[in-house]
């Protein structure tokens, strides 16, 4: 690209910090970064014409682990550990209600609840003989005891006739979150940079050089915020994951209400707009969506479709107005890689299935390393 020294001079000299990706973390980042030094420039190169990774794609729940997620955590991590890990979620969500209040996001705190295929009784009787004991260990975290047992009352099929809730999950507006953390940081004086990719970079004495598809540019640190696709750029243990999603059209008096988890979370789905949104799957065919491109698959849009109408949605006629993809990034461990990886790089990817609960803390964090 043939820049204009207006254009080099306005937008691509004198960095201070270069964030690449423009997802829940690399904003984060840029607004913390723009408190701690608010006379720094700050620039954030985004590939997409809008954050094009997890963090507009996602299904909103403001989830910390349920039931058998933390009685399986539980079998390999130490109590401490298990709780460290639902801690972090826990105060994530808080400091995103904090910077950005609940409204702006549409945070509503309708509960959560695990449901159990028929075939999974010895699961739920697991999960139901743990309850105290993880009540107990969780009650530093939230202060009271959080899951308890629950009756079928949306009258869903082939589960198990109780669910394990969690009164303290709640559910966000996933575009208006990220609309309003936008918001924030360009307010900041934060400059964001569309349609860019960062193809490489070098270190040199004081700086880093960033190459992208359409210029290159001298900052002096470089933050990668790239979670799924980190591996592009970086030599750290993280794979793309994608997840399918669907959402149904309006459904007349949608009595449904809250996040739900079912088949040891491989699938999810809550209302939003008296509609159902749905997603998972990707145990059906785990080495298919190991893949950084979008898309859908016919076997797992399939068993959606048949989830839907046989478990969620059986007494109801419904139909799909919409279907997506949106690309995790995950790794041997559920803990995300937020690390100076030399002096002026750093690195917060690997978030997981639950950015929404951590990615505020990643980000904070990375603006605390710079
Ligand atoms: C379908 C789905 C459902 C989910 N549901 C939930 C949920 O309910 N609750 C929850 O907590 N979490 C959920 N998650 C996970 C959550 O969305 C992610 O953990 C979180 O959004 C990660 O944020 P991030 O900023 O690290 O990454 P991303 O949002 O992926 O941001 C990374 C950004 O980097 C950009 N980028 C990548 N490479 C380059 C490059 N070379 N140059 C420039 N830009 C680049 C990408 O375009 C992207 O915008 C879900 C994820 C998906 C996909």
């Amino acid at each position: 690209m043939n820049l204009s020294y207006w254009e080099y001079k306005t937008w691509l000299s004198n960095i201070d910090f270069t964030i690449v990706g423009s997802g829940i973390v690399g904003l984060n980042c840029a607004y913390y970064l723009s408190r701690k030094y608010p006379k720094a420039k700050i620039l954030i190169l985004e590939k997409g014409i809008l954050p094009q990774g997890a963090s507009t794609k996602n299904a909103g729940f403001a989830c910390f682990g349920s039931i058998s997620e933390i009685v399986s955590d539980l079998k390999t991590d130490s109590q401490e550990d298990v709780q460290q890990l639902v801690r972090s979620r826990w105060e994530g969500i808080q400091l995103l209600r904090a910077t950005l209040g609940d409204t702006k996001m549409d945070f509503q705190q309708h509960g959560g609840h695990e449901l159990f295929l028929k075939e999974q009784t010895e699961l739920f009787n697991d999960c139901a003989e743990s309850l105290s004991e993880i009540n107990n260990l969780l009650r530093p975290v939230y202060g009271e005891d959080a899951y308890y047992l629950h009756p079928n009352l949306f009258n869903f099929n082939k589960i198990n006739n109780q669910y394990i809730s969690s009164r303290f999950e709640g559910q966000i507006n996933t575009g208006a979150m990220m609309n309003s953390l936008l918001s924030l940081v360009v307010n900041a004086g934060v400059q964001i940079l569309n349609s860019i990719t960062v193809t490489s970079f070098d270190e040199n004495h004081g700086g880093v050089k960033v190459y992208t598809n359409q210029f290159e540019l001298d900052t002096r640190k470089l933050i990668i915020a790239t979670n799924g696709f980190a591996a592009q750029l970086l030599d750290e243990e993280v794979k793309p994951a994608r997840a399918q999603v669907l959402i149904t059209k309006p459904i007349g008096k949608l009595e449904i209400k809250g996040t739900f988890h079912l088949d040891e979370g491989f699938y999810y789905f809550r209302n939003i707009d008296s509609r159902i949104l749905l997603g998972g799957g990707r145990n059906l065919d785990f080495k298919t969506e190991e893949t950084s491109e979008f898309g859908q698959t016919e076997l797992i849009q399939n068993r959606l479709d048949s989830m839907l109408r046989e478990v969620i949605l059986p007494h109801t006629d419904f139909e799909i107005e919409h279907r997506w993809s949106g690309i995790m990034g995950v790794g041997q461990t559920k803990r995300p890689i937020v690390k100076q990886l030399s002096e002026n790089l750093i690195c917060g990817v690997r978030l997981g299935g639950m950015g929404i609960a951590i990615g505020s803390l990643v980000g904070k964090e990375l603006a605390d390393l710079s």
